[in-house]
């Protein structure tokens, strides 16, 4: 497996793959990789010749520098992990070389003041910022996203569909522990109490779900979900609340839709969303 920090050295092999004719997956990421992440380089390797990840913390996207500071890494086990899983090129820029001095924001304009967006401002304006760059250096046929993360699949659809027509977005299902929650980076910051805990309110939730009919009205269901959500044992709760899986909208039936909640455990900012 290649390990690449440099644009101009990255720019060399993706010539090569490009004269031989390669499709190029490409799977940006933040790094502390997990199953999940793992379930978007396994889509890349079965759809393309050559599969690219990038692992880079994008301070731009955090709300405050200590969420940034603490966030995990682990970069011993990230190249361990790239490699099990066949990676052919680990793109691992510092923000120098992805930044370099320019400091334009770019201004998010989909799904705005909903859900993530109305909880972290700006925080989808360093998303698309960052992923507008390495867009522009990897140029790769695809790109894989989460479903765990669907307003930003959302977003960057849109985004894509704006100013990368030559790329595909590839969207990937949830990869859940047996015991149902979503692998995530931030899990790993959660004390064995917190964990458990989460575990059980995400377990609750599914019941909840379960319990509703296909058939009701999206706005129904948010009243059945704010009576259910009062009743939790939680600390912090940004949202809880079904949306249109198209258009996020509050439109529609409970089978069109999704369950999004972001809720915290101490600091840790844990957001899912889930399928009736
Ligand atoms: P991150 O490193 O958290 O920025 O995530 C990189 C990509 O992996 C994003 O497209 C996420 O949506 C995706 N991802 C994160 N967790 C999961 C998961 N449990 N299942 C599937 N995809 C995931």
């Amino acid at each position: 497996m290649l390990i690449i920090k440099d644009i101009s050295n990255l720019q060399s092999y993706l010539t090569a793959y490009q004269n031989r004719k390669y499709s190029i997956g490409f799977v940006p990421t933040m790094g502390a990789l997990h199953k999940g992440h793992g379930e978007l380089i396994k889509k890349s390797k079965n759809d393309n010749h050559k599969t690219i990840v990038s692992i880079f913390v994008n301070e731009k996207q955090f709300n405050s520098k200590e969420d940034f500071n603490s966030y995990p890494r682990n970069k011993g086990l990230d190249y361990d992990f790239c490699s099990d899983n066949n990676v052919d090129l680990l793109f691992e820029p510092s923000a120098e070389e992805i930044y370099n001095k320019d400091e334009t924001i770019l201004k998010n304009t989909y799904f705005n003041n909903i859900l993530c967006d109305k909880f972290r401002k700006g925080h989808f304006d360093g998303v698309i910022t960052v992923l507008n760059k390495f867009f522009s250096i990897v140029k790769s046929n695809k790109v894989y996203f989460g479903e765990k993360d669907f307003q930003q699949l959302k977003i960057i659809e849109k985004f894509i569909q704006e100013k990368y027509e030559f790329l595909e977005i590839v969207s990937v299902p949830t990869k859940r522990n047996e015991e149902g929650i979503a692998y995530s980076s931030r899990n790993e910051k959660l004390s064995k109490k917190q964990l458990q805990d989460f575990i059980s309110f995400h377990q609750k939730v599914e019941n909840f779900l379960n319990s509703l009919e296909n058939s009701f009205d999206i706005e129904i269901a948010n009243q059945k979900a704010k009576d259910f959500i009062v009743e939790q044992d939680i600390e912090k709760l940004d949202y809880f609340e079904f949306r249109n899986y198209d258009d996020l909208s509050f439109n529609g039936k409970v089978s069109e839709s999704r369950l999004f909640y972001a809720i915290y455990k101490g600091k840790i900012r844990l957001i899912d969303n889930l399928k009736i």
